[in-house]
């Protein structure tokens, strides 16, 4: 029984960021012709808000209510736990995504971003990524019984390639930068498959805004919430999801969003001032090395409306995370140790002070990434 026989699927729209045209809902659409990046905006209100709670469905479903999807399947994506740990007297609630089907939060994204695609009608998508995403938009589409080409550069690590091949997807390997790698996915959609890119496609920040409702579920005050920020995603839907349920009435205080990037890869932190570690490059955060996401204006807009702010972080810090996670059983990637770098560094900086709460998605599991980590306990042992 799915609770849409009580709520009819929520009103929603879609709008360029750039010129402000409002475009079809009825089309897939992730990218506006004047090249602007889109917004979805889903009707949601208190009603809504408490039907996601009282609901008879589980995980991701639960969430029909606010969902911009006519149907949503059942799912085994979601209602992760919550463990609470201290430093220095900050209250860190670490939600852990990583425990996630597919290994990331990037399954939420995914849920809503193929399950809209095949009621659109398409029974073959494409995406450019070798990491996370990728994994999550294979699950989802091998799920739904949807054809799902990856593109992704011939570096990628042969683990990650077998794991997206098990899920059935076709491979197709590009020589050259991220950049080309995303231009041949472009091609390829455009003999008719949906071009799915997460960095792009405005219904991934609906699946991944779910994290906010889980956690005001159980956690109604945050007062920061830190995030690794790469192409943004995590950070604009947990903003999409504190706006939603600001809205309904649902939490009383939006949190502050501070967006914590890598070494070589903080366009955002620039925009918002801060140029910490300029000219040293990050090797360990693979997760978030982008040097120019689409939607970096709109992550920066979101970070100031909500007074937080950005840093950056290097690599020496993002081990020191990665141990200090370990120490406490948390096996995940170092793009997850990221935030809790960027938590230590404002900490030390007094911009998080003892006595607050402090959110941290704990993003992608460290099972895919074994050899990484067993480099960074070694190198640990040695000093
Ligand atoms: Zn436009």
């Amino acid at each position: 029984m799915n609770d849409r026989n009580i709520l009819a699927p929520p009103p929603f729209s879609i709008s360029c960021q750039n010129c402000g045209d409002r475009i079809s809902t009825s089309h897939w659409s992730w990218r506006h012709a004047c090249g602007g990046t889109l917004r979805l905006d889903v009707a949601v209100d208190t009603a809504r808000v408490e039907a996601c709670r009282t609901g008879t469905c589980s995980r991701l479903d639960r969430f029909g209510p606010v969902l911009p999807l006519q149907h949503t399947p059942p799912t085994a994506i979601g209602d992760t736990p919550l463990l609470m740990e201290e430093l220095s007297g900050v209250r860190i609630v670490f939600k852990l995504e990583h425990l996630n089907p597919g290994g990331s939060f990037k399954d939420r994204g995914a849920y809503v971003t193929v399950a809209r695609c095949a009621e659109l009608g398409f029974d073959s998508i494409v995406v450019d990524s070798s990491g996370n995403a990728g994994v999550a938009i294979a699950l989802m589409a091998l799920y739904l019984g949807i054809k799902v080409d990856v593109f992704l550069p011939r570096s990628t690590l042969s683990g990650k390639k077998q794991l997206l091949r098990t899920l059935g997807a076709v491979l197709h390997e590009v020589d050259g930068n991220r950049m080309r790698v995303h231009e041949e996915a472009l091609a390829c959609a455009a003999t008719g498959p949906a071009y799915a890119g997460h960095w792009w496609n405005p219904y991934f920040a609906h699946g991944v805004k779910t994290i906010a409702y889980e956690v005001a579920g159980q956690i109604p005050h945050i007062d920061s919430v830190f995030a690794p920020v790469g192409a943004g995603t995590l950070l604009l839907g947990l903003h999409t999801g504190y706006l939603e349920l600001l809205a309904a009435g649902a939490v009383t205080v939006m949190p502050r969003l501070v967006a914590v990037q890598a070494a070589g890869f903080s366009p955002v932190a620039a925009e918002l001032g801060v140029f910490r570690h300029a000219g040293m490059v990050s090797r360990l955060a693979d997760g978030i090395a982008i040097t120019d996401p689409p939607r970096k204006h709109q992550i920066a807009t979101a970070v100031n409306e909500s007074g937080g702010l950005g840093t950056v972080v290097n690599d020496e810090e993002i081990e020191a995370a990665v141990r200090w996670l370990l120490a406490r059983g948390y096996v995940v990637e170092p793009t997850s140790a990221v935030p809790v770098a960027g938590l230590m560094r404002c900490i030390a900086d007094g911009r998080i002070r003892a006595g607050e709460t402090v959110l941290i998605p704990l993003t992608g599991t460290g099972m895919k990434v074994l050899d990484e980590l067993a480099k960074i306990r070694s190198r640990a042992a040695r000093q």
